[in-house]
């Protein structure tokens, strides 16, 4: 290899582990504080034990420099808030009289003070805590936890390399804090925030750092060339002070597109590119700029993602390209592997071959070691560990598993028609209005009432084999009569069976489906505590046999009222699973909405007129770079109409949304061609009403009157005014009255209480028509 001198000094690194340990023990010990039953001090040496395993099994891996500082008792940006002093006025008293009590009560909240707002960490499914910033906003630096991790790790013989949020990655992520002007930009605030962070990073370098990252995933989206400049003065005065570790700014999730040549040119020592998927364009972006000649390369060229094997042989090519364009090239995940699970070994109920093609944060630390071995020390070294990575990945390209013939028959044949309904939206519109025959402002709820701890006890049993599936069914049979029966006697229009057999969302249909697998200790990080296990889409997806149709029917049997009968639609079976990397998603989300078309076919055979097909995570899996959005939006929703396209004019379409704004996918959401769409938007006063009229949106809407995120009931007079406010942007005879969102977290008492008084509201709005 010609450059094998050059890569002699090629290290493995990682940017972030997964933070809960084997079994979860940080979730046990957060919990455990909260409730009183463990001492702060035992909270501490529980995390001091997870970091040090965490180092230890990086290490054990191959990995030569290990992330410090990633740590987090509930997410990083809050800690980075806690760094910078940027501590919301109504938390200051808790935070000086006690740290740790503090920081929670940001997360979480306290008797008077309201957390900081939660939202989604770029795409992916992990939440962190919005910094609230304003024009008074004072920064101080506080580099305590840093010091301390950093110092741990130097203790215990590691090569650490503290890892910070960058600063205007953390300004970008930032909103107005309440009461101040809306309109108010927090990177206006970066010159009063780089001397904290110079403090800090003067702080690591006494404490032993020779290096420290620098992430700023937010210049993998579309910046403005104010953001870009804001980026390029950031990294001018951080490189240019003179008491400082080495900076490497890390860059993930995508291409850094235009922000390239403005990192590339700034005075840092290093930069952490991500070679996978979309953002693969960063290695003509690089040799674009003339590469990174005198600086350090951070490449991350395993998915730190999605839960497959890397292809060794492919990833050693990429990074023998990138060999001629920088100083020095160090081999990484993607990003930090905080988004997988934590290790494969425990699956023992997934069949030993499928386990050999899925990599967890450990596999892939021990990827990315054999990588730089085989960058540094030439192939020939790793040519037993390149072997046996191509014989996996044959096994897996070749199984039955990945490759159902009948399955890629089916899908092949599609066509165009087949997504397309019969009828035009405005035919079909007057035929259900006619079949249905509802009221004007129809009330309706989003499918699931509440989850009691009673229904979970009773699935837990049915597991457990504690109870017989007769028992259980019999259980769900009566849950369905009380949900069906509170809804006739409240006066709803079109009840549901409340989905009380489902376990999850995902999960119900993916249990159901042939081609997902599921895991037994498989836990991501959602937020703080709550973790996620996702299914793992890995083969050809096919329907064994009807999913819903049974206990829909069961509910249709009890009623002379509509039932709505309720599916996940394919963008969120992709969107919360672990999805395949062996062929575009567009393609699995094909073979998914075939699936779920059959099963909206024989529920429209067993009498099911109105079928909900909730799409939540749409907008959530939209692409970072918006050149890459028409793409997606063109499979997404053709994937929705292959799932619903099948039916008769008279069946009701309906699709649900939240956890979003949706105003940058109005016309997907026509696209759609649903009849009916649900959307959150009690909390911001029917603001996506007026989105969807300004879009000029034809088709009927049912904005929620009804936030069901808080135990709070609201009064039959506030949904009356919410439902004014969405009249006055969509007309009376295509408005739903609805809640934002499903029941299912929520407790009986209130659920009983908001939906009377919903049903109120519709009846008195329906007056003044
Ligand atoms: N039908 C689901 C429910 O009611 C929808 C959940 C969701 O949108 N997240 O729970
Ligand atoms: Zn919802």
């Amino acid at each position: 290899m010609t450059a094998k001198s050059a890569a002699a000094a090629t290290r493995a690194t990682v940017y972030g582990y997964p933070r809960q340990g084997r079994d979860r023990e940080l979730k046990k010990a957060v919990e455990g504080y909260w409730k009183g039953r463990v001492t702060a001090e035992s909270l501490h040496r529980t995390a001091r034990e997870l970091r040090r395993a965490n180092w230890r099994q990086l290490t054990e891996a191959g990995i030569h420099e290990v992330p410090t500082g990633d740590f987090s008792y509930y997410d990083h940006v809050l800690d980075t808030s806690v760094m910078v002093g940027a501590v919301p006025a109504r938390h200051r008293a808790a935070l000086d009289a006690d740290a740790l009590d503090g920081y929670f009560a940001m997360a979480r909240g306290t008797q008077d003070a309201a957390p900081l707002e939660m939202t989604k960490w770029f795409d992916t499914n992990y939440h962190y805590l919005v910094p609230e910033l304003g024009p008074d906003t004072v920064f101080t630096a506080d580099s305590g936890k840093q010091v301390a991790e950093l110092s741990e790790a130097l203790a215990l013989g590691h090569t650490p390399r503290p890892v910070l949020v960058g600063p205007v990655t953390y300004l970008l992520l930032a909103k107005p804090a309440p009461g101040v002007d809306p309109g108010f930009a927090p990177l206006t605030l970066l010159d009063r925030l780089l001397p904290v962070y110079a403090e800090v990073l003067a702080d690591l370098r006494a404490a032993g750092a020779a290096w420290v990252q620098l992430d700023e995933p937010a210049l993998v989206q579309d910046r403005t060339r104010a953001e870009l400049a804001a980026a390029a003065r950031a990294y001018r005065d951080l490189g240019a002070l003179t008491d400082r570790p080495k900076l490497l700014v890390a860059s993930y999730f995508d291409r850094l597109g235009e922000a390239l040549p403005v990192l590339a040119q700034a005075p840092v020592d290093g930069l952490a590119l991500d070679f996978t998927g979309a953002a693969a364009a960063n290695l003509d972006g690089l040799a674009a700029v003339g590469g990174l000649p005198g600086k350090r390369l951070v490449a991350g060229v395993v998915d730190g993602r999605n839960v497959w094997i890397d292809d060794l042989g492919r990833s050693l090519s990429t990074l023998g390209t990138l060999l001629g364009l920088a100083g020095q090239v160090d081999v990484a995940a993607s990003c930090s592997l905080l988004h997988v699970p934590l290790d494969t070994a425990p699956e023992h109920d997934i069949d030993p071959q499928i386990l050999r093609w899925l990599a967890f944060a450990r596999q892939k630390a021990i990827e990315v070691a054999t990588l730089a071995r085989g960058l540094a020390q030439g192939p020939d070294t790793i040519a037993a560990d390149l072997a046996a990575n191509r014989a996996d990945l044959a096994s897996r390209a070749a199984s039955p598993i990945t490759r159902d013939p009948a399955v890629r028959a089916r899908t092949a044949a599609v066509t165009p028609a087949d997504s397309r309904r019969r009828a035009p939206y405005k035919q079909r519109a007057r035929a259900q209005r006619a079949h249905l025959d509802l009221p004007p402002l129809p009330t309706t709820t989003i499918g699931s009432f509440p989850q009691t701890a009673g229904l979970r006890a009773a699935r837990a049993d049915l597991r457990a084999g504690r109870v017989d599936t007769a028992a259980y069914e019999e259980r769900i049979r009566t849950e369905i009569r009380d949900v069906i029966g509170f809804q006739e006697k409240t006066g709803l229009d079109v009840l549901v069976h409340g989905e009380p057999e489902r376990n999850d969302m995902v999960q119900y249909f993916a249990e159901q489906l042939t081609g997902y697998l599921a895991t037994r200790h498989g836990w991501v990080q959602s937020y703080g505590t709550r973790y996620v296990r996702p299914p793992v889409l890995a083969g050809d997806v096919s329907r064994p046999g009807p999913m819903t149709v049974r206990w829909t029917s069961y509910a249709a049997s009890l009623t002379d009222r509509p039932v709505k009968g309720i599916l996940t639609g394919p963008v969120t079976m992709l969107a919360w699973s672990f999805v395949r990397d062996d062929q575009p998603r567009a393609e699995t989300a094909r073979q998914v909405a075939l699936a779920l078309r059959d099963e909206v076919r024989d529920l429209e055979a067993a009498g099911t007129s109105v079928i909900q097909v909730d799409e939540p995570a749409l907008r959530e899996t939209l692409p970072l770079r918006s050149a890459d959005r028409p793409a997606y939006l063109a499979w997404a929703t053709e994937a929705f109409r292959l799932t619903t396209g099948g039916v008769r004019d008279t069946t009701q379409i309906h699709t649900h949304m939240c956890y979003a704004e949706f105003g940058d996918i109005v016309r997907a959401i026509d696209d759609l061609d649903a009849d009916v769409v649900s959307l959150e938007a009690a909390r911001s006063h029917m603001q996506v009403a007026r989105e969807l009229a300004a879009h000029g949106y034809p088709r009927e809407a049912g904005p929620g009157v009804y936030d069901i995120h808080s135990p709070r009931v609201p009064s039959a007079g506030e949904a009356a005014a919410l439902l004014r406010e969405g009249l006055a942007a969509i007309p009376a005879a295509r408005l739903w009255v609805n809640p934002d969102c499903g029941l299912k977290t929520r407790g009986w008492p209130e659920t009983r209480a908001s939906l009377e008084n919903l049903v109120a509201a519709a009846r008195t709005v329906r007056k003044e028509l």
